[in-house]
C-alpha cells in the first residue's frame, strides 16, 4: 500500500492554523456547550468504550479513543488499546485541528510532518505515527471533541473507513445528546419535585374548580356551547391558570387524576342543571393526549357519564391536532368509540399544529376550533383574513363546524360572521364563568350582554 509522506492536502489549513485563534467568543460558546452534557469526569461508560471498540476494529488500528476537549485540557471518555502511562499521551494539539474543522483529519504520517515529527507523541511510549479524528459536532454546530484511531505504523484510510469513521462519530453523538437530554429531565424533574407535591395537595384538597366559557352561535347568537376550564384556586396566590399548572400535571402524571376529575365533575354539572330543568347545551372538556393514550381512557369517560350516559352525557372533548399525528390507529379506535356514544369531538387550537384539513377529512371529528392567533391576525393582514376564510371554507367542505377562539373585537365578529363561521368564543361576550354565573346565563337571569359588562369589570 503506497503511504502518502504525510498530511492530506485538504487538511493542510488545520494544522497550519495557530490553536491560539480557537481561544475566542466562538470557543467560550463551545466550551459552554461542552459543559451542558455534564458529561466531563464522569465515569467510563460502556455505550462509549463500545464505539470505541468498534472504531479500531473496523479501520483495524490498536488505538481508538473519545477524546473531549474542555478549556485547556483533552479528557478521554473511552480509550481502547492505552494502558497505564501510555493512557496519559496528550492529543490535545491533534484534537484541536480536528475540532477546528467540520469533517474528518487524517495524518498518514507523524514523523512526516514538521509539526509532529518532534512531539512527544512520536517518540513517547505510544510511538504514534498514524492518526484519523473525526469531530464530534452537536446541533448547533459545536466541536466537542473527537472521536479517533491512532496506529504506529504510517498507513493510507480507505474510503469506507472514513465513512465508517463518520457513522460512528455521529453515533458518540447522538449518546451525548441522550445524556444532556437525561439529565435536563432529571434536573427538570427534582426542580419541579415541590411543584409536584403542592398539585397533588391540591386535587386531594379539592382546590381545584371549573370555570365554563360560552360558545355563541354567529347566526341567532345564542349559547350553543359550553367549555370547560380548570382552575387552581390556591390559597395564598388566588386563582391559578392552567398554562402554569398542566405542563406540570402532564409531566406528573398526575392530569389522570384531574383529568378525569373534570370529566366527572363537568358530567355532573350537566346533568344537574338537566335535572333542574335549564336548558343546558353540551359542555366541552379539554382531553390531554397522555388522556387519550391510556388504555383506559373509554372506561374512565364512561364512569364520568354512568349517572346520565344519554347524549354523551352532554359532554364533548377537545383534543389537539398532534393527538392525531402518534399511533393513530389506537387513537382513532378509541375517538370512533367515543363518538358513538354521542359525543362530539373538536380540534383544538387548529393551525398551531403540523395537521392538514385534507388530513383531517378521514378522521372522526365534528368541529374545527381555529386558534387565536389566527383570529388575533385576520384584522391585522390580508394574508391573515385569507387564512381564516380558506381554513373556514375547506372545513365546511369537510362538514366540520367551525369555532372561532378568543374572539375580543366586534370588527373580528363581523368579519367572522361574513366568513361563514358557526361560532365564536371569546371575551367579546364572556369570559370563563363560574358555575352559578353560568346558571345564571342559562337561565337568563344574566343575559349575554350583562354578563360581558360584568365579567369585563370583575376580573374571573
Ligand atoms: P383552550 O382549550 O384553547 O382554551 C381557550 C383558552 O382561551 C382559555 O384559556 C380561555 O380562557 C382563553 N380565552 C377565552 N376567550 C379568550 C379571548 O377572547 N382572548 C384570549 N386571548 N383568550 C381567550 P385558559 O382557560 O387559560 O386555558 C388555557 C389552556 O389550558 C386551554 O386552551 C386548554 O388547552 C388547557 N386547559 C384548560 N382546562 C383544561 C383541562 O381541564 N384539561 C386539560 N387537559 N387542559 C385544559
Ligand atoms: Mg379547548
Ligand atoms: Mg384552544
Amino acid at each position: 500500500m503506497e503511504v502518502r509522506a504525510s498530511v492530506r492536502s485538504n487538511d493542510a489549513a488545520r494544522i497550519a492554523a495557530p490553536p491560539e485563534r480557537l481561544l475566542n467568543e466562538k470557543e467560550r460558546a463551545r466550551i459552554a456547550a461542552l459543559r451542558s452534557y455534564h458529561i466531563i469526569d464522569t465515569r467510563p461508560e460502556e455505550v462509549f468504550d463500545e464505539l470505541a471498540r468498534f472504531a479500531a476494529s473496523i479501520v483495524t488500528a490498536p488505538i481508538a479513543v473519545i477524546c473531549l476537549m474542555d478549556e485547556g485540557r483533552q479528557w478521554f471518555k473511552a480509550k481502547v488499546g492505552l494502558q497505564g502511562a501510555d493512557a496519559q499521551f496528550d492529543l490535545a494539539e491533534l484534537c484541536a485541528c480536528t475540532i477546528s474543522g467540520s469533517d474528518i483529519f487524517v495524518v498518514t504520517d507523524l514523523m512526516e510532518n514538521s509539526r509532529f515529527a518532534g512531539s512527544a507523541l512520536v517518540s513517547g511510549g505510544v510511538n504514534m505515527r498514524f492518526y484519523a479524528g473525526v469531530p464530534l459536532i452537536n446541533a448547533e454546530g459545536h466541536a466537542l471533541g473527537v472521536l479517533c484511531v491512532i496506529d504506529q505504523v504510517p498507513r493510507e484510510l480507505a474510503a469506507e473507513h472514513e465513512a465508517a469513521l463518520r457513522t460512528l462519530s455521529r453515533h458518540a453523538m447522538a449518546q451525548l445528546e441522550l445524556r444532556r437530554q437525561l439529565s435536563l429531565f432529571i434536573c427538570g424533574g427534582k426542580a419541579n419535585q415541590g411543584h409536584y407535591s403542592a398539585l397533588r395537595h391540591a386535587a386531594r384538597a379539592g382546590e381545584f374548580v371549573v370555570r365554563y366559557q360560552p360558545k355563541v352561535d354567529l347566526g341567532s347568537g345564542r349559547v350553543v356551547g359550553l367549555e370547560a376550564l380548570l382552575r387552581w384556586d390556591r390559597p395564598g396566590h388566588g386563582l391559578v391558570m392552567p398554562s402554569e399548572f398542566i405542563p406540570l400535571l402532564e409531566e406528573s402524571g398526575l392530569i389522570l387524576e384531574v383529568g378525569a376529575w373534570v370529566l366527572q365533575q363537568t358530567a355532573d354539572r350537566y346533568s344537574d342543571w338537566r335535572r333542574k330543568g335549564i336548558d343546558t347545551p353540551r359542555i366541552a372538556v379539554n382531553v390531554s393526549p397522555c388522556q387519550i393514550r391510556q388504555s383506559d381512557f373509554l372506561d374512565v369517560f364512561e364512569r364520568a357519564i354512568a349517572a346520565d350516559p344519554r347524549d354523551g352525557g352532554g359532554l364533548d372533548i377537545e383534543i389537539t391536532e398532534g393527538v392525531l399525528m402518534e399511533n393513530t390507529e389506537d387513537i382513532i379506535r378509541k375517538l370512533r368509540l367515543i363518538r358513538d356514544k354521542g359525543v362530539r369531538i373538536a380540534i383544538d387550537d387548529f393551525g398551531t399544529g403540523y395537521s392538514s384539513l385534507r388530513y383531517l377529512s378521514g378522521l372522526p371529528i365534528d368541529t374545527l376550533k381555529v386558534d387565536t392567533s389566527f383570529i388575533a391576525a385576520m384584522t391585522e393582514s390580508a394574508e391573515g383574513m385569507a387564512i381564516v376564510s380558506t381554513i373556514i371554507a375547506l372545513a365546511h367542505v369537510l362538514k366540520l363546524t367551525v369555532v372561532a377562539e378568543g374572539v375580543e373585537t366586534q370588527e373580528q365578529r363581523k368579519l367572522l360572521r361574513l366568513l361563514r363561521c358557526d361560532q365564536i368564543q371569546g371575551y367579546i361576550f364572556s369570559e370563563p364563568l363560574t358555575s352559578r354565573e353560568t346558571e345564571n346565563l342559562l337561565t337568563g337571569v344574566s343575559p349575554l350582554e350583562r354578563v360581558e359588562l360584568s365579567a369585563r369589570s370583575a376580573g374571573s
